[in-house]
């Protein structure tokens, strides 16, 4: 029996169904994943209460073809664009109205119009409930331009709506924007400037505890471009932080090993881990990243500082800078345990259309025009290198991928992790390395796109 209230949903809102479309990375597919992108969840959050909402994390669990939705709402980057445009013409076929919306859509409006009835560009928060009450009055319109919001009322993400598969499911966000420009980065043009939410509103988020396990309860991940940016707010949401007793992730800029008071709160308030983006070895791959900030002699300082406080280090590395030779790539694998990243994260350079080197290598004519989205996934060759051929790099790194992940070097960070790391940073750092080199021992290496 439907609830009255549920019927009066019904009479006079949607159904919407918002769909986060997957590619799978890996050969053998990726059958649990750590932590959902807020994306779903948090459109789900600014829909108007009116609307009945369902979230579909594609890469977990099987979507609804035969939903009786009003509206699909797809999500995407553009490593899993070729799969949202197949998603979308299935649904157009059976009457759906299909939108989308997310970095792909912003920056390549034309080719998504062809695909989707509207799109929405930028941040969703400004436009989205218009576009559902357009859609309502029957006169939706193209193109909804969204426009950066203050971050003043944000709700709660819809957690009720995550699949099961999710080891962690608290994802929330306190800020938005970064102030560097890293090239190969889409961030300064997606989320311009730096903006935050109130405090009170974060630690609300970062309290709910409405999940089944004591990990989902436990653990917070801020989904935030570069988190301790403005060190006032921070500090100050950390002292916020500590009665909770949370374990908490972000992703941060290296400099806060330069700040002890930062570090010592980061500790108190439960931080296990932090993502670096350290990016390249080399000086001249630095420069071409934009990543000045970056200077490989201090890496193992910066590192240990962050060690002293029992906090994992996972960091994030590069492959086909314009300096970068095959060696300089697989010998990564060695110089990351040098230097004691806990858990490594190797992607190959990818141009993705609004950033600075989409616009180098387009100048430059260096843009593989025949390959498709599927090669935009971090994983793949998707324009031509300086000093290597396109299949050498991608050799390279599966070599980086293959040495990095060997059960040698795995079992040592492992190791490591045991004994310089607090509880929770050992557990991140145990279960993470675990995942990657099962996938290794498995052959279950990053997927060529060719082969998907
Ligand atoms: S520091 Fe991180 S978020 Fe900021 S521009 Fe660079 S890669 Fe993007």
């Amino acid at each position: 029996m439907i609830a009255v209230e549920d019927e009066v949903k019904i009479v006079s809102g949607l159904k919407i169904d918002i769909i986060i479309a997957y590619v799978q990375r890996y050969k053998f597919g990726h059958e649990i994943d750590f932590v959902p992108p807020i994306t779903g969840i948090h459109l789900a959050a600014i829909t108007p209460k009116k609307h009945l909402v369902r979230v579909f994390h594609q890469q977990l669990e099987s979507l609804d073809f035969n939903s009786n939705a009003d509206i699909i709402a797809i999500s995407f980057f553009s490593g899993f664009a070729e799969m949202a445009y197949k998603l979308a013409g299935i649904f157009r076929a059976k009457g759906k109205m299909v939108v989308a919306g997310g970095p792909h859509v912003t920056f390549c409006q034309e080719e998504a119009l062809i695909h989707f009835d509207s799109i929405v560009t930028g941040e969703a928060e400004n436009v989205w409930p218009q576009l559902l009450d357009d859609v309502i009055d029957g006169k939706p319109e193209r193109i909804y331009n969204g426009t950066p919001c203050d971050m003043l009322s944000l709700p709660t993400p819809r957690y009720d709506l995550l699949p099961s598969a999710f080891f962690i499911k608290k994802v929330i966000q306190a800020t938005r924007g970064c102030p560097f420009l890293c090239s190969f980065c889409t961030v300064p043009s997606l989320n311009p400037g730096f903006r935050f939410r109130p405090l009170e509103h974060v630690i609300r988020d970062a309290s709910y505890d409405n999940f089944r396990f004591w990990w989902q309860k436990k653990v917070v991940w801020f989904w935030d471009d570069n988190l301790t940016i403005s060190r006032p707010y921070i500090k100050v949401l950390l002292k916020k932080m500590i009665p909770l007793k949370k374990w908490w992730l972000t992703q941060a800029s290296m400099d806060i090993a330069n700040d002890p008071e930062l570090l010592e709160l980061m500790k108190e308030s439960g931080c296990i881990g932090v993502f670096l983006g350290i990016e390249s070895f080399g000086k001249e791959s630095l420069r071409d990243a934009h990543k000045g900030q970056n200077k490989a002699e201090n890496y193992r300082n910066a590192i240990n500082e962050i060690h002293k406080m029992g906090i994992a280090v996972m960091a994030g590395f590069i492959a086909g800078f314009d300096h970068d030779s095959y060696e300089d790539i697989s010998s990564m694998a060695e110089k990351l345990m040098e230097i004691g990243v806990d858990v490594p994260f190797l992607s190959i350079m990818t141009p993705f259309n609004g950033t600075p080197i989409y616009s180098k290598l387009s100048s430059e004519g260096r843009i593989i025009s025949d390959r498709g989205w599927n090669y935009y996934n971090g994983y793949n060759v998707a324009f031509k290198p300086a000093k290597l051929s396109e299949k050498d790099l991608l050799l390279a790194h599966r070599m980086l991928w293959k040495k990095a992940f060997s059960f040698k070097y795995s079992f040592k960070r492992i190791f490591r992790s045991a004994i310089t790391l607090r509880p929770g940073a050992f557990l991140l750092s145990f279960f993470m390395n675990s995942f990657y080199c099962y996938k290794k021992l498995r052959k279950n290496h990053p997927a060529d796109a060719c082969n998907l």
